[in-house]
């Protein structure tokens, strides 16, 4: 049955989404999933200083890319759109109004130079309760006189009136009870010169009009829950508020602060999810994506910065995460983000992927290094072979590709100063052998292989290593006569024959 659990991600198009606004996104997903509830995606565009073209496409390729997908949307519609707060102007002023009537906000005049005299002259500056008394607003400015400043069309904001001494309290779903002093909040703006709303109004405004039962978003949102509350409060909106959790914050591999942006470049890993091209600089960052790791270990990677299910399962599907998240597990901490440990969970997803699974994004990583001779069928049987030994996906072009291409350098270092024309005999045997022989049964080819070195008087671990290197060209790879096995019996044989004229020299 459905539920009346709605939740919203409401992201501002200001940038590439850091794996931070993922993480929050997969945790309201689930919420909701769990609950039979909605996912809403809301675009904050309120703010058209800072719009970064493509940054919305880009939150719908990496939602994509996750396998999440909002119920209600820009792109996909829903009863309380539209879902871009640009689009929704003309919605807010009224509420703006109405606070100004109601007495608990107010006009304010003052020109952006004004204010920047205030910092200049006064450290740390704040429009506050202490301030506004000295500055132009309708509530030093005569009834009458701001009335005409209105009408006549001078630029003004409109400012919450922040009370003076009140504790605000609210509780939070992984906090608990949090407090502030009302004396710490300044007079934010509501509504701008140009009539958009501030983030603070609009975020308000939408949670009510969209019906938003739940909102979970970063710690570092906490600061504007007072602001929030007191807005809820004043515009005697008659639902409840949200309940709220501000999830612990994604911290810098050595603990020292969050994950930035810039942390990507710094340490050489991804913080974003798939590809993301600055507009204004034209620089690329590669994401998750683009490094090899599946949607199923980056999104199991995340879910585990911050959260467990109390066991020591560490390895979650999407919908045993969706079964078993729950908020209550989240750690109020923040979670230090470790490269190492998420290419590990990208490692056992691909050790659990089925090759149908894996087939397409191997295909692409070999196709990219430019090996195109085989069919879905041998690579599949390939992919099998291999998956075990691949942490990230490019990781399939050494293991794989030799199936499809004999080597043409040798790692010798292991076969050049125990090369004798002993086992260049005993491969010269070995080749003929194997072309009078049955070759269908790795076990068997084994079994001849070890035969024969024992009936010439070598050590089978002696001539191990170097079959390895004539059919693989290093020291890597699945059981040796798995490989011969699987390139077949010709193949085989041309390797061996083409290597022994590389190793001549060594004899
Ligand atoms: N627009 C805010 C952001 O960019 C949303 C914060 C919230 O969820 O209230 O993250």
């Amino acid at each position: 049955m459905e539920s009346t659990v709605r939740v919203r991600f409401a992201p501002s198009p200001t940038g590439g989404l850091h794996i931070g606004g993922v993480r929050t996104i997969l945790f309201n997903y689930l919420f909701a999933k769990q609950n039979n509830g909605k996912f809403i995606l809301r675009i904050e565009d309120t703010d058209q200083t800072r719009f970064v073209k493509g940054a919305e496409d880009y939150i719908y390729s990496c939602l994509n890319w996750c396998g999440i997908k909002a119920d209600e949307s820009t792109r996909a519609g829903g009863d309380y759109g539209p879902y871009r707060q640009s689009e929704r102007k003309s919605i807010y002023r009224q509420y703006a109004e109405q606070l100004v009537k109601s007495g608990y906000a107010y006009y304010a005049f003052d020109t952006s130079d004004e204010l920047e005299c205030k910092r200049q002259v006064t450290e740390n500056f704040r429009y506050d309760q202490n301030t506004r008394q000295t500055l132009r607003n309708s509530l030093n400015i005569p009834h009458e006189a701001a009335g005409n400043l209105i009408r006549e069309g001078a630029p003004h904001v409109i400012r919450i009136k922040i009370p003076k001494d009140e504790q605000i309290h609210f509780t939070d779903m992984i906090r608990g009870d949090v407090s502030f002093s009302s004396n710490d909040v300044d007079d934010k703006v509501l509504l701008k010169a140009d009539g958009m709303p501030t983030y603070h109004l609009a975020v308000v405004v939408d949670d009510y009009l969209m019906k938003i039962t739940h909102a979970f978003r970063g710690e570092e949102w906490l600061p504007s829950a007072p602001i929030h509350i007191l807005l809820w409060k004043y515009l005697c909106l008659e639902s409840e508020m949200p309940q709220w959790a501000h999830l612990p914050l994604i911290l810098k591999p050595n603990g020292n602060g969050k994950l930035s942006k810039r942390d990507g470049e710094k340490f050489g890993f991804p913080v974003y999810p798939i590809n993301w091209v600055d507009p204004a600089s034209g620089k690329k960052s590669d994401g998750f994506l683009d490094v090899g790791f599946l949607p199923e270990g980056f999104i199991n990677m995340l879910a585990m910065l911050g959260w467990n299910d109390g066991t020591e399962q560490e390895i979650f599907s999407m919908g045993d995460l969706i079964e078993k998240f729950s908020m209550q597990r989240i750690h109020k901490g923040g979670a230090k983000f470790d490269y190492e440990k998420a290419k590990w969970f990208n490692q056992e997803w691909i050790k659990r992927s089925s090759a149908k699974h894996l087939l397409n994004p191997v295909k692409a990583v070999l196709n990219n290094a430019d090996i195109h001779e085989f069919s879905d069928e041998q690579l599949s049987g390939v992919i099998e072979l291999v998956k075990e030994r691949c942490v990230l996906l490019p990781d399939f072009v050494e293991q794989a590709s030799f199936f499809f291409k004999a080597p043409d350098k040798y790692d010798t270092s292991a076969v050049k100063p125990k090369w004798d024309s002993k086992k260049h005999s005993f491969f010269i045997a070995f080749a003929d052998n194997l072309s009078k022989n049955d070759f269908s049964d790795s076990a068997n080819l084994e079994m001849k292989f070890k035969d024969l070195a024992t009936e010439q008087g070598l050590k089978t671990g002696d001539v191990m290593l170097p079959l390895r290197i004539m059919l693989v060209g290093g020291k890597f790879g699945p059981q040796v006569f798995d490989i011969a096995n699987k390139i077949g019996k010709e193949e085989t044989i041309n390797r061996i024959n083409k290597a022994l004229k590389a190793f001549e020299k060594y004899k």
